[in-house]
């Protein structure tokens, strides 16, 4: 039985995206590359963030008459954003070890070209069904915010 492939923005967003990434980075060794420096920027940037605010929050505490800071955030607000982070990061380190693993792995040149090959078949394709699929995980994760706490 087919099924409709949701249209709202998020998801057409996503079909773009998905396809865009396989067609750009058609083989093994683009893939590895593309998302070891996806997980590294995303973990780069998280922490860098987490850094400042907590350069913030002990600022705040040597000058405790000065509570109005530069963006007006309160100390709640921080600290919240903080216990958040330090799960992203949590989370980031774990698929980085995971991420070794697969970047530890070769495939020989004639498999690199039936990646292309399967990638010339798959990108333009609107209704692929693992791009479907991979999509039904994406549009949980964000229909549900509730997920997003994991402790
Ligand atoms: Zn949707």
């Amino acid at each position: 039985m087919a099924e409709e492939p949701c249209q709202c923005s998020d998801c057409q967003r996503f079909y773009r995206e998905h396809d865009r990434l396989i067609r750009e980075f058609p083989t093994f060794k683009q893939q590895q590359e593309l998302n070891w420096a996806s997980i590294q920027s995303f973990r780069t940037l998280c922490s860098k963030v987490t850094d400042d605010l907590q350069r913030q929050l002990s600022e705040r505490e040597s000058t405790e008459d000065n509570i109005l800071d530069e963006k007006h955030m309160s100390e709640a607000e921080i600290n919240e954003a903080l216990g958040e982070l330090e799960n992203v990061n949590a989370y980031l380190y774990s698929i980085e070890a995971l991420m070794e693993r697969i970047f530890d792995t070769k495939v020989s040149n004639n498999i690199e070209l039936k990646f292309k090959e399967i990638a010339k078949e798959l990108a333009p394709d609107p209704l692929n069904m693992d791009r479907l699929i991979l999509n039904r995980l994406f549009h949980q994760s964000s229909d549900f915010p509730d997920k997003k706490k994991f402790n």
